[in-house]
């Protein structure tokens, strides 16, 4: 049996698969061979990674299934669809080289039986944040408590059991389906707990507090090994082709005058939403550089959204909308001042490593709890309480990008920053617990 053979197996969204490959090619330095079980839905090029072994599987997701618009319904029928093809293949690798360890998303609920049965150990990654999963494992007493049927200004009420969150911070995610939201929250708690061990992007500095409480919730190893990004050479898992041509402009632009704006790759937007940031950008005077990715817009049918008339006109010379942007080599450049961001994970923590100021815009699931964390706990960005009004994006952008509160959020992001690049070094948190995690791996 080869004692150092990985396999991973990451969930086919690209805020999931990013980290996933990134854990992958830290544990590649460590010495271990990897192996890549994916799905055919938003499946990841292995040209990007020629020193690991690509394993695809049916999902069988039909067209109109394969699509991120019910997130809860998507991510049931993955873990229905794949159990036959995933444990056939997971079987055949491991006839066929042996394998030390399965490495899955959380999500992927059903590997654990898959792994039990073929007395094979699994962790697993989360790839949302600590904070944001303690707030998880929560729902089943906020429901009972009534919380997550608040309304109006109930919403703004303090959660007594988890400060600094408040009734609308609790994650919760909309589907047609809210029965498969239970379920799917309850396995993945469930199997989560039956792991060997739980891994976070994330690191002690940050977390602290937030990691002890998922190690007394969970009772298995629990291994903050983050930032990831910070450990691997470049990022190559993009499911969109970013469009470079922001890079040139960029460089024509003044230190830390840019607004970079980018809700990520699944939250979306109805049209008056849409204008209303649109009109925000527009009078706040700022440069900005702004991702309108395909499907932002809800509703559209595959055509581009909209620009509200006039406003290219109003914008013109300071601006740049691209579909897709390489965001880690934007968030770095000297022209960056701010960061509109949905609160996705990876944002956050790339917007962290890089001491980039945030505005806040939460949609959905744990993005809602993030956005707490970087407004009140790490206090590097604002968010609008008060829903999305041009006026408010106006005063907010000027308040980060020109005020004296965004050069106070840069003071403090930058001990963030330092914290992030010692807790990789020799001898910091997170170099000792990837040491932890190797060990724990080849002690099974
Ligand atoms: N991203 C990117 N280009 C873009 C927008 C996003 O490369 O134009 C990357 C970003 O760097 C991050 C990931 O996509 O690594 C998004 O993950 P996140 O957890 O922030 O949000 P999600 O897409 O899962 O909601």
């Amino acid at each position: 049996m080869d004692q150092r053979r990985l396999v991973f197996f990451p969930l086919p969204l690209q805020g999931h698969q990013t980290p996933m490959l990134q854990l992958a090619s830290i544990l590649y330095s460590k010495g271990f061979s990897i192996s890549i079980i994916h799905t055919n839905f938003n499946s990841p090029n292995p040209a990007n990674y020629p020193s690991f072994t690509f394993h695809s599987i049916s999902d069988n997701l039909s067209e109109s299934e394969a699509s991120t618009e019910d997130l809860t319904l998507l991510l049931h029928n993955l873990n229905m669809n794949c159990l036959v093809p995933f444990s056939a293949i997971l079987s055949e690798i491991m006839s066929e080289v042996g394998v030390a360890c399965l490495i899955t998303d959380v999500i992927w609920y059903f590997t654990q039986a898959v792994a039990d049965s073929l007395d094979l150990p699994r962790i697993v990654l989360r790839t949302n944040n600590p904070s944001s999963f303690i707030a998880f494992t929560y729902l089943p007493l906020f429901r009972e408590k009534g919380y997550l049927s608040a309304q109006g200004s109930k919403l703004d009420e303090p959660v007594p059991e988890l400060p600094p969150l408040k009734k609308k911070d609790i994650p919760r995610i909309h589907t047609r389906f809210p029965e498969l939201n239970d379920e799917v929250s309850r396995k993945m708690m469930e199997t989560s707990k039956a792991a060997r061990g739980l891994v976070f992007n994330s690191f002690e500095e940050l977390e602290g507090s937030s990691l002890t409480l998922v190690r007394q919730h969970f009772q298995i190893p629990v291994f903050a090994v983050g930032p990831f990004q910070k450990q691997v050479q470049a990022s190559f898992s993009s499911l969109l082709t970013e469009d470079r041509s922001c890079i040139p402009w960029l460089n024509a632009q003044q230190p830390k005058s840019v607004l970079y704006v980018s809700f990520g790759s699944i939250a979306a937007i109805d049209e008056a939403q849409f204008h209303e940031i649109a009109w925000g950008l527009a009078h706040s005077k700022q440069p900005f550089l702004w991702v309108i990715r395909p499907g932002l817009v809800r509703g559209l049918n595959g055509r581009g959204a909209p620009l509200p008339n006039g406003f290219l006109e109003m914008v013109t010379g300071r601006s740049m909308i691209v579909g897709w942007a390489p965001q880690e080599e934007v968030l770095a450049h000297p022209a960056i001042g701010g960061f509109w961001t949905h609160c996705g994970w990876n944002s956050i923590l790339e917007s962290i490593c890089k001491g980039v100021p945030m505005i806040c815009l939460p949609f959905f699931g744990d993005q809602m709890t993030n956005a707490r964390y970087v407004t009140d706990v790490w206090r590097v960005g604002l968010r609008f309480e008060k829903g999305l009004k041009q006026e408010d994006i106006e005063k907010g952008i000027k308040r980060i990008m020109v005020e004296k509160e965004g050069k106070e959020m840069i003071q403090r992001l930058a001990v963030l920053k330092d914290n992030a690049s010692v807790c990789i070094q020799k001898g910091g948190s997170s170099y000792q617990s990837l040491e932890s995690l190797v060990a724990h791996i080849l002690s099974f």
